[in-house]
């Protein structure tokens, strides 16, 4: 196999960065020399044209040539046959970094032969799982330990993971005869594909377990504790190895991803580490002044409002958000006062506020800045 073949360079008499010219040249000399015409019966010459034909054929097609200095023989060789010893080349290396040549010989590009090679036989990965868990502000703020159900597959007790039905037996598959695999011939490219019949087992069922429909395992359901890290977020990915659908002949299983979506929640409401939330308060408390208390996640906290606050006025409570997952410390909680026009007023607070009018109007525009501004640029816009 590769190892005992001699190198395609070596043969032609070239360097490694021979030019096109320079390898044809080299083959041109060796095909005088040893053709067959020239060498009748001689069986070392005839071998030597071999050689130097294929050398030249390799290395005279950039794809191969290209193929070759990167694999070497395991890359191109038109013996190659997948089941190499230790150290050869493993086909699925090769299929894979070539992936678009050999999707376009079997109209089959992006399917995944992923995970290697094992007893002949074709080997898949299974496939990943993914599960949405919803989590609440506080369960992602401390982080929890969940218990979730998912698909897990078990020997079936029918046919004790044969897949066929009780008293009959899989055959070996005639198509591959059991090798799971079939090698198709393109030019110089041998490829292994997997076997169309028995999709890459190596066996048929004639008559399949009416309990697992031939698969030799049912799905069944198992309970995985899972452990929610402090501080995720909403689009955050969990990802649990092995747990996914299990791998075909013998392959490795996949993952499962757990996807973390927050729920809303009434009060407040998350960006990145920090928190927001809407305080409402009075006008005569916004007015005048004075302690109130605003939620946190870790209880309650008082925030001290100076006299005059406006409507949108923020206040920062420093450390009061959520330590993300992978920050060193926590966010902060933004409260953003909205101030309240009373309604439903009584006679007597109407004549009041009537009052408080008149008193605030003889004060003059001191009392209401913004609508002092506010007449000013009015002024401006109906004069111009
Ligand atoms: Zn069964
Ligand atoms: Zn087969």
């Amino acid at each position: 196999m590769a190892g005992s073949k001699r190198d395609y360079y070596e043969i032609l008499g070239v360097p490694k960065n021979a030019s096109e010219d320079e390898i044809k040249k080299a083959y041109r000399k060796l095909a005088m020399k040893y053709h067959p015409d020239r060498n009748e019966g001689d069986k070392t010459a005839e071998a030597k044209f071999k050689e130097a034909k294929e050398a030249y054929e390799m290395l005279s097609d950039a794809e191969k040539r290209s193929a070759y200095d990167q694999y070497g023989h395991a890359g191109v060789d038109p013996n190659m046959r997948g089941a190499g010893g230790p150290g050869a080349e493993g086909f699925g290396g090769f299929a894979e970094a070539f992936g678009d040549i050999f999707g376009d010989i079997f109209g089959q590009g992006g399917g995944g032969a992923r995970g290697g090679r094992g007893g002949g036989r074709q080997v898949y990965r299974g496939s990943d799982l993914s599960y949405a868990m919803e989590v609440t502000l506080e369960e992602a703020a401390t982080g929890k330990e969940a218990q979730i159900r998912i698909p897990s597959w078990e020997g079936c007790d029918t046919c004790h993971g044969s897949g066929a039905k009780p008293g009959t037996q899989a055959k070996t598959c005639t198509t591959c005869n059991g090798q799971g695999v079939v090698q198709m011939r393109q030019g110089f490219f041998s490829v292994q594909q997997t076997c169309p019949h028995c999709r890459g087992s190596g066996k048929i069922i004639p008559e399949p377990c009416p309990t697992c429909h031939g698969q030799g395992r049912v799905k069944k359901q198992k309970t995985l504790e899972v452990k929610i890290p402090a501080g995720i977020d909403d689009g955050m990915r969990i990802r649990s190895a092995g747990n996914g659908e299990p791998g075909t002949n013998g392959g490795p299983p996949g993952d499962l991803y757990i996807e973390i979506r927050l729920k809303k929640h009434e009060i407040f409401e998350r960006d990145g580490d920090d928190l927001h939330c809407v305080v409402p308060i009075s006008i005569t408390r916004a007015a005048l002044g004075g302690e109130i208390e605003v939620p946190t996640l870790a209880g309650k906290a008082a925030i001290d409002i100076p006299e005059g606050t406006q409507p949108g006025k923020q206040f920062r409570l420093r450390g009061k958000g959520i330590k993300g997952v992978r920050s060193s410390y926590p966010g902060d909680l933004y409260c953003h006062i909205a101030v309240e026009t009373p309604v439903k007023l009584t006679e007597h607070q109407r004549k009041l506020l009537r009052e408080l009018d008149e008193s605030l109007k003889k004060g003059g525009a001191k009392h209401s800045p913004g609508e002092e501004s506010w007449a000013d640029k009015l002024k401006g816009f109906f004069s111009a």
